[in-house]
């Protein structure tokens, strides 16, 4: 069987509903003992907490050899041939590389102004970096491992994590039943932009997982259709995003409303437990609600132009600002209640979620650069000298690798990102959008989360404006200012 592995023992440190998962699966493969696969729902759980470090070091390089196991399914040749046809469109259209052609049409506008944004950034947080790779490292060694590896990493990152503010995702779960969370993140839109959700049934749908709602605003007016599809099932791609059956425009004085769909895969209710989200889930549902309030707020004449149609290095902002208010108690209040007793989230818990969220954050900004940098290395310069994805790719890590390298793991083969999906030379965008995101939150904050004058600035100069304007310009009418990089380095907690 391709991509999951069979344990027919015990599973020692993994928490009761990934053992429940895991034996439902081997369940409808007709199969006995518990079955774990590359999905993230159920490879993020083993990797986390699994005390089994021969398992987790099974999984980690199934994971890591995806695309590269010299069969049929092999990517390397793939990534190569695409690296290089896209050279040569770039050449064809008289720009130097890749990176030269998407960057113009981009906030950032140039590779060098790219290069020298991700390695700003690498310069502040690898310091911090190395010393939580000690600390994490100084944990391992307590059980006897010297040369901490990369299927150690997220294990004793939890440990630590534990050790530290006591806090795991089992213990906020029960706070965050996908329902809740979903009334949540309604509310909290409706506060804002006076928008109101109401569940429909009779509209088609693709899957009987989907849910459909009608969108309104605040005199009843009609907004948009919204799709939420939210569990894994077979043959569904794994992540989550948000994407539209049918775009905005004006025509002959008819303002034609757009259809936006989020889909997920968060961790299906069993026989015994409702669907409880991990912080993380929550955080991720909020990021593609951002991105659909970009589709479904739209008000622009022509249809490339609406919704998320801008500079991709602007895309991420609608999406990361709204994950802001996930740890803002005011929000949390709305919808954070345990699905039990219906307690609301003491506010101890509150305050360790925010004291968690920068947590290792030098560790994790470190590895969304090494994307970003592997990304601009296939892309800036001529691919023709690149004789081996492997070792190309390791020499383009170069700085940001703190883990020993596993040969026969290479990420290349599996970077959907920039190689199927629209990223490529764009991966920085997401650290970009976090400079942004940051700095736009702190004008909600400066007035209150809920604040209907910040929210009707964002939502008019922002939201609604989709790609007619130079994101800059726009960013500039809302905030009054171009972005600064300390409101990130502050929230992160990279600021010496
Ligand atoms: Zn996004």
């Amino acid at each position: 069987m391709v991509n999951c592995i069979v344990l027919n023992e015990e599973l020692p440190g993994l928490p009761e509903g990934v053992i429940e998962g895991a034996r439902m699966l081997a369940e409808e493969k007709k199969m006995d003992g518990w079955i774990f696969t590359l999905d993230y729902p159920s490879y993020i759980p083993f990797m986390t907490y699994a005390n089994n470090r021969q398992g987790r070091e099974k999984l980690a390089k199934a994971f890591g050899s995806r695309g590269m196991k010299n069969d049929k399914y092999d990517n390397q040749d793939i990534v190569l041939k695409i690296v290089s046809l896209r050279h040569k469109r770039a050449q064809l259209l008289g720009y130097q590389s890749h990176a030269h052609y998407v960057l113009e049409e981009r906030m950032a506008e140039k590779p060098e102004k790219v290069m020298s944004f991700l390695n700003n950034l690498l310069t502040k947080a690898k310091p911090a970096a190395i010393k939580d790779f000690n600390r994490v490292q100084e944990l391992a060694k307590e059980d006897g491992i010297e040369d901490m590896q990369k299927w150690d990493g997220a294990y004793y990152s939890e440990k630590l994590k534990k050790a530290v503010f006591d806090l795991e995702d089992e213990q906020l779960k029960p706070y965050f039943q996908l329902e809740n969370v979903i009334q949540g993140v309604f509310d909290i839109a409706e506060k804002l932009y006076d928008l109101h959700f109401e569940e429909i049934t009779e509209i088609d749908k693709y899957h009987t997982d989907v849910k459909t709602y009608k969108v309104t605003d605040g005199k009843g007016e009609f907004v948009a259709l919204f799709y939420a599809d939210f569990f894994p099932r077979k043959g569904k791609r794994n992540g989550a995003w948000m994407t539209s059956y049918k775009g905005q425009w004006k025509k002959d004085g008819v303002n034609s409303r757009p259809h936006i769909s989020i889909v997920c895969n968060f961790t299906k209710p069993t026989s015994t437990k409702p669907s409880l989200l991990t912080f993380n889930e929550v955080t991720t549902l909020f990021h593609e609600f951002g991105h659909a309030l970009h589709g479904m707020l739209a008000n622009t004449t022509y249809p490339n132009l609406s919704g998320t149609n801008v500079y991709w290095d602007f895309v991420e902002l609608p999406s990361q600002v709204l994950e802001n208010w996930c740890y803002e108690k005011e929000a949390l209040n709305l919808f954070a209640k345990h699905y039990q007793n219906g307690e609301i989230i003491p506010m101890d818990l509150v305050q360790k979620i925010k004291d968690s969220a920068n947590f290792l954050e030098g560790m994790t900004t470190l590895r969304q650069l090494s994307f970003g940098l592997l990304d601009m290395a296939y892309h800036s310069k001529d691919p023709d000298a690149i004789k081996s994805v492997k070792v190309f790719e390791k020499d383009a890590f170069g700085e940001t690798q703190l883990y020993p390298d596993v040969e026969e793991n290479c990420m290349s083969t599996a970077f959907s990102h920039i190689f199927q999906g629209g990223y490529s030379s764009g991966y920085y965008s997401y650290k970009w959008a976090e400079v942004l995101d940051a700095d736009a939150f702190e004008a909600f904050k400066e007035k209150g989360i809920f604040n209907k004058e910040v929210a009707a600035k964002f939502k008019n100069n922002i939201l609604s404006q989709g790609g007619t304007q130079k994101p800059m310009e726009l960013y500039k009418k809302f905030r009054g200012k171009e972005p600064s990089v300390d409101a990130l380095l502050k929230r992160a907690g990279l600021l010496e």
